[in-house]
């Protein structure tokens, strides 16, 4: 059967693990304060630590407590809604001025293009929120690239080793699973997409994990891949 859809994850699979845990985060850990003192005011803010402040309990007069929680949280990998919303948009201010740009492997915006110039649709599933995903294509090392995509998966489709949230990706897209490829650096993700029907390919970014591409190929029944241009569709 024809491959209709490609569904990519993100980090240590289209890019380098390195640039959201060595600039995004710190980045946001550092500016989420001053982001806060300054922006408290304006509507799209407020609404986020009025929800927050509900959730933790936090009274909404108390920024600094707040700011406090959410650095904590940061430091943890906490995945709060109210967190990724405000990172969301302290990312997108730094973005549009510049301050850095997502990395994406050279191997990758040829082939995706290639991709879709046959016709296949081609999706990201990530952790980060959908607005975190569109903000790193758009201010990608290679320029804006989301006109490659046809759809963003987060977290809302469930935990990302679990069955059912690929089955729920396949139903998202309208397309048997067997008609999809799932394309990830993580060995429990491909088990599941597998589990559910999909094909798979494990990409292994030399530059991200010590794994032995050789090793890993004798043990595995995936297709294991060091560039997207090894990556066999059909
Ligand atoms: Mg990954």
């Amino acid at each position: 059967m024809k491959i209709a859809a490609i569904v990519m994850d993100i980090e240590g699979t289209t890019s380098g693990i390195g640039f959201v845990q060595n600039v995004l985060y710190p980045y946001s850990l550092k500016h989420i304060g001053p982001f806060l003192r300054e922006h408290r005011e304006e509507r799209d803010v407020a609404r986020v630590l009025v929800r927050l402040s509900d959730s933790t309990g936090i009274p909404l007069h108390d920024l600094e407590g707040m700011i406090r929680q959410l650095q904590q949280w940061i430091r943890d990998d906490e995945k709060d809604p109210e967190l990724k919303t405000l990172q969301g948009m302290i990312w997108e201010k730094a973005y549009k001025q510049g301050l850095f740009q997502a990395h994406v492997y050279p191997d990758v915006p040829e082939v995706l293009q290639h991709w879709q110039q046959e016709e296949r649709n081609l999706y990201v599933f990530s952790y980060g929120s959908v607005k975190a995903q569109q903000l790193f294509f758009r201010y990608s090392d290679h320029g804006d690239m989301r006109l490659l995509f046809s759809g963003y998966f987060d977290s809302s489709m469930g935990p990302r080793h679990d069955l059912d949230t690929y089955s729920r990706i396949a139903s998202s897209i309208a397309l048997p699973a067997q008609r999809i490829l799932f394309i990830s650096d993580d060995r429990q993700e491909l088990d599941a997409a597998a589990a559910a029907g999909m094909r798979t390919t494990w990409v292994i970014r030399p530059q991200d994990t010590s794994l032995d591409v050789e090793r890993v190929r004798l043990k595995t029944s995936h297709p294991v891949v060091t560039s997207f241009e090894q990556v066999q569709v059909d």
